[in-house]
């Protein structure tokens, strides 16, 4: 039975049993360094209110059918760029129109609704078997995001380490910038001090899956290499002011 859901001024009907057969099993197994940018700052960076939205619409925010990078626009601010990502959901556009007006969370973040498959070129499609069914609508959104990788050094994927949160083990791991921007972009300014320390360096771990962060304070003397950090996590300290609680 098709649902009718409010999408700014029009309203759309969705079939959810439908749509979830295609999140069923689907796979964002991607680690490029734009995906995992957005596997490790989605929970906490896309607004609340757009994640809802799209659980309302049956389909898995986390787990975009095309997610692709689209630049800076001129109003995005230094260190950010911007995420474009769509979703195939079974329903129509309840309306003359074919597509919605693009729905604002604020100056940086929006998602409208498009019936019409040309509004997908351009986009190297993942599902090809699905994709030309007419019954299907697109749901886009455009999120200004967070640019981590630019601000830690030796990034490096391991699956030596055990999330705290969800128990995977697939992690990102580097150590901070001097001037990096990850404390204030997590609410958590005065992990700047480690960073900036002339006996300490920070190293910061994200999960692939769930998007947790957390933090050891590593001695600068001796030096030592990321895979040796990764192999003592646990034996350096957690900064003080840090909170370990899971995004969203
Ligand atoms: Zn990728
Ligand atoms: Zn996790």
């Amino acid at each position: 039975m098709p649902e009718t859901i409010t999408f700014g001024n029009f309203q759309l009907e969705v079939d959810h049993q439908k749509t979830a057969k295609i999140y069923k099993g689907m796979l964002f197994a991607c680690i490029c360094d734009f995906c995992a940018n957005v596997k490790i700052t989605q929970r906490r960076h896309v607004p609340k209110a757009q994640t809802d939205l799209l659980i309302s619409l049956g389909v898995n925010p986390w787990k975009p059918c095309l997610t692709e990078f689209q630049g800076r626009k001129t109003f995005d601010r230094p260190g950010y760029g911007r995420k474009l990502s769509c979703w195939y959901l079974y329903g129509k556009i309840v309306s003359s129109e074919q597509t919605t007006e693009p729905l604002s969370f604020d100056k940086l973040n929006w998602v409208w609704a498009d019936s019409r498959q040309t509004a997908l070129s351009g986009y190297d499609s993942i599902l090809d078997d699905i994709e030309g069914d007419p019954g299907l609508i697109y749901v886009f959104t455009s999120n200004e995001m967070p640019w981590y990788s630019d601000q830690v050094s030796g990034f490096k994927n391991t699956v030596n380490l055990d999330c705290q949160n969800c128990g995977r083990v697939n992690q990102i791991v580097g150590f901070l910038k001097r001037k990096s921007r990850i404390p204030a972009w997590i609410g958590e300014p005065s992990l700047e001090e480690f960073t900036q320390s002339r006996d300490s360096r920070l190293a910061t771990s994200f999960c692939l899956k769930c998007g947790l962060n957390e933090f050891r304070i590593i001695p600068r003397r001796p030096r030592l290499k990321i895979t040796e950090v990764i192999r003592q996590w646990d034996s350096f300290t957690v900064p003080p002011t840090h909170s370990t609680k899971p995004p969203q």
